[in-house]
């Protein structure tokens, strides 16, 4: 609920409409979950939240540590269908502890991603932004219980299950109340969107206002590659032409994702063309991503020396590259994978 949804429930239930925000800093800002807990709230007020309202819609029903920082949730929705997100805690070079969460806004996805688990499955529904945001609720609890010194997220991606350009309104409201003061009070250069490129849907992001981070997928270095592997690809000057206008729109670098997959797109020539693409491109980074397995995908993993060679020849071009680390290989780091085992599980 944004603040006017939350007036309206507060004096649905005899409260005064300026306890909206009192609920909302409790719901949002302290992430409480009991709202007999909510002690500035009258005891009537919060014995008539109660009876009406829910704080959670979802369950935590799986949970796997890789040992390495990385803890994945699944959360069993109200309708059983089952969205994943993750936590990574990384200590930085600088010595400063950077807790970052990748989370879902739909079950399944209808982009169809030939390197991906959950593309394989289709788009099962869109999240509402209640789902969207309730993730962030079941990672608090997580991160109270690992009890360490850094004990709320320093990073939102919203890279988890699905394509949040494609649940445009439902996205937006939740990242709306991500970053009010009056809701999780979180800076939107904090936040990133991260996209397969829906051209009109960067364009709308663009234009509201926000200062989020935007990535955008590549994966490919001309239509026919990146088709190959994006079935629903919808061409890359429309894509690069929509994120040079979010540049300039909201003065928010652009990162573009590539990932590496052996044997298809991780050889030299392609490297110096992903060259050709980028380096115009008003401050851009690429993000290399060497493909975790994915079983049935029929794809592979890149050899670290590709990896190395295509690193190298980005940097000799003098693009900002990183490599991401493969992270929690052992808990089901692909998207959707953790997923595709729950649901095998339950209907075997
Ligand atoms: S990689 Fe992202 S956009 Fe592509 S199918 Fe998977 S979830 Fe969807």
């Amino acid at each position: 609920m944004n603040l006017d949804e939350l007036r309206e429930a507060v004096v649905a239930c005899n409260g005064k409409p300026f306890q909206a925000k009192q609920l909302a800093q409790w719901l949002y800002g302290k992430r409480e979950l009991e709202f007999d807990r909510m002690t500035n709230l009258s005891k009537e007020l919060r014995n008539n939240l109660q009876q009406r309202y829910r704080l959670l819609t979802s369950t935590v029903v799986a949970r796997e540590e890789s040992g390495e920082g990385t803890t994945k949730l699944g959360i069993r929705l109200h309708d059983g269908m089952i969205i994943e997100a993750v936590l990574m805690r990384e200590t930085r070079a600088d010595g400063a502890e950077r807790v970052t969460t990748c989370i879902s806004t739909q079950a399944g996805c209808a982009m169809g991603c030939r390197f991906c688990a959950s593309g394989q499955l289709g788009l099962k529904r869109h999240l509402s932004a209640g789902e969207i945001l309730e993730q962030l609720l079941h990672l608090s609890v997580l991160m109270r219980e690992q009890a360490q010194a850094v004990d709320w997220l320093t990073n939102v991606v919203v890279m988890g299950m699905g394509e949040p350009l494609h649940n445009f309104d439902n996205l937006l409201k939740a990242l709306t109340i991500l970053n009010a003061e009056w809701g999780f009070h979180f800076g939107a250069r904090r936040v990133t969107v991260s996209t397969v490129g829906l051209p009109d849907r960067i364009r709308q992001l663009a234009e509201q206002g926000y200062q989020f981070n935007l990535a955008i997928s590549l994966h490919g270095v001309d239509d026919a590659s990146r088709t190959a592997l994006i079935p629903t690809n919808a061409g890359l000057a429309k894509i690069l032409d929509a994120a040079k206008y979010y540049f300039e729109q909201t003065r928010r670098e652009v990162t573009f994702e590539y990932t590496l997959v052996g044997g298809k797109n991780d050889d030299l020539d392609t490297a110096q063309r992903l060259v050709e693409l980028v380096k115009d491109f008003p401050r851009a980074n690429v993000n290399l991503i060497p493909m975790n397995p994915v079983e049935n995908s029929g794809l592979e993993t890149p050899t670290t020396e590709a990896v190395n060679v295509f690193t190298e020849e980005l940097r000799l071009a003098g693009v900002n590259v990183h490599v991401r680390r493969r992270r929690g290989r052992r808990v089901q780091a692909a998207c959707g994978q953790l997923r595709l085992k729950l649901e095998e599980a339950s209907s075997g």
